[in-house]
């Protein structure tokens, strides 16, 4: 277990001890410290590991795991999935194993359902929207009402009622192993709830059917849209784990532009937000998208307190994650940031409105030209701590690379606290372009509940 350095690294001596510590890795990272004292239960009832991120902390994470036989649902559908999350109206506990990919723009009939059916019957059209608004007639100085933006709002919430699913308090929601499972177009939300398990599914291509222009959003307007692939909102005890998300196959170098900007159909891929806490977000693989993850919502958000480890960032844009207010910490992920189908890189990690980020010992891959004082951003408010971080295989100061070239928003290089629930901690990043690309994402996890992968594997 190793504590955020509360002095800035030195590369050198960074560099030594992340050579000392690859040999020892392997052993540190081969006995989970929860998981080795029983056998390990099926996928379906596993429940999060002591001291695994935040949300182990207090009553820990156990999702739906003590769901009776009655309250363990396999779905294969949109219509069985939304049943599922619905069956007795409750909070007791409950698993919904999801079998094979389902499609959350369809019917109760199962089939397809494409834009212009939600739009149809409300008036709405994206030519008629661009009429009404374009800032040659309506300007730039107020966000769009009348006729045209009711009737977008209202082809938007049916689309909303087909493809957002609530997750109650004390659910386990996982993909049952070797069907290819995961939800595509839909947004599952866990909102207002405690003590939920997301595991081993894909989110491809969640798309709002009906952005809305905001001329006010910056300063050239922007179009934004409405769903997140797993959105995390006003809920404690949260475990995210061995999950794909992913804009494929509809990436953003297919979205139009209006209005000099980008039609932007995607929203985030994992936002946890209003004041949401204990949150572990682990092995998981965020591929080509833009606005990845937020941490907060608003610079007024409050509590956050969120770990992330062992992800693979791919493909992102920004917001790897975007951090606020919150105790943060991440380890051991990896962030490839070459160019992958048009979505070229902007930054990782945002430190802002005082966030308390611990980052140690990950890994981002930077193409020839790439720079590592870009791997930041901040508002000049927040914090980043932490050794033993690598770029392309080198020790490398990434807040002091920031601060030189940003020296009007420097990000301070101590927090205010230490972290303590991180189990799996491997105390070098030399590997994890290695073993991530076989541990991280939806598909790897085993039946028998046992993770995949060297670093989690039980012994
Ligand atoms: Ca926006
Ligand atoms: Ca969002």
């Amino acid at each position: 277990m190793s504590a955020p350095s509360h002095h800035r690294p030195r590369i050198r001596r960074t560099a030594v001890l992340a050579a000392a510590c690859i040999a020892a890795a392997g052993a540190l990272g081969a006995v989970p410290l929860a998981m080795s004292a029983h056998a390990a239960p099926d996928l379906a009832h596993a429940v999060l590991p002591a001291r695994d991120g935040w949300a182990a902390s207090g009553k820990g994470t156990t999702g739906g795991s003590a769901a009776g036989a009655s309250r363990v649902f396999t779905v294969s559908n949109r219509a069985e999935l939304a049943k599922a999350l619905k069956a007795g109206n409750g909070t007791a506990p409950r698993i919904i194993r999801v079998k094979g990919p389902i499609d959350a723009n369809t019917d109760d009939a199962g089939r397809s359902l494409r834009c212009e059916d939600y739009a149809r019957g409300t008036g709405y059209s994206l030519a008629a929207y661009l009429k009404a608004y374009d800032p040659k007639a309506w300007g730039r100085s107020k966000v769009p009402s009348g006729t045209q933006e009711s009737a977008r709002a209202a082809a938007q919430k049916k689309q909303a009622a087909r493809i957002v699913f609530k997750a109650p308090s004390n659910t386990t929601i996982v993909g049952v192993p070797g069907t290819g499972a995961g939800l595509t177009g839909g947004s599952l939300q866990v909102k207002d709830a405690d003590n939920a398990i997301v595991r081993n599914l894909a989110f491809t291509d969640v798309r709002d059917c009906f952005p809305q222009w905001d001329p006010t959003d910056g300063s050239d307007g922007n179009w934004n849209s409405a769903y997140d692939a797993l959105s995390v909102r006003g809920s404690t005890h949260v475990w995210a784990d061995h999950n794909t998300f992913t804009d494929s196959p509809r990436f953003d170098s297919g979205n139009p532009r209006h209005f000099g900007r980008e039609y932007q159909v995607h929203d985030g891929a994992l936002d946890i937000t209003n004041a949401s806490d204990l949150v572990t977000v682990s092995y998981n693989r965020f591929a080509d998208h833009d606005k990845t993850m937020l941490i907060g919502s608003s610079d007024k958000d409050t509590k956050l307190r969120v770990t992330l480890h062992h992800n693979v960032f791919q493909g992102t844009v920004q917001r790897a994650p975007l951090a606020r207010v919150g105790q943060i910490h991440l380890y051991n992920n990896l962030f490839e940031t070459a160019e992958r189908h048009g979505y070229a890189f902007s930054y990782s990690i945002s430190s802002r409105a005082r966030a308390q980020v611990v980052a140690e010992y990950n890994h981002w891959t930077l193409p020839g030209d790439g720079k590592v004082s870009r791997l930041l951003t901040g508002d000049g408010t927040g914090a980043l701590a932490g050794t033993g971080n690598l770029v392309n295989g080198r020790g490398t100061d990434l807040v002091a690379a920031y601060n030189a070239a940003n020296p009007g928003k420097r990000i301070r290089p101590t927090v205010n606290w230490r972290p303590t629930l991180s189990a799996g901690l491997e105390t070098s990043a030399a590997q994890l372009p290695g073993s991530l690309g076989r541990t991280a994402g939806a598909g790897v996890l085993a039946a028998s509940g046992g993770p995949a992968g060297p670093a989690v594997r039980t012994s």
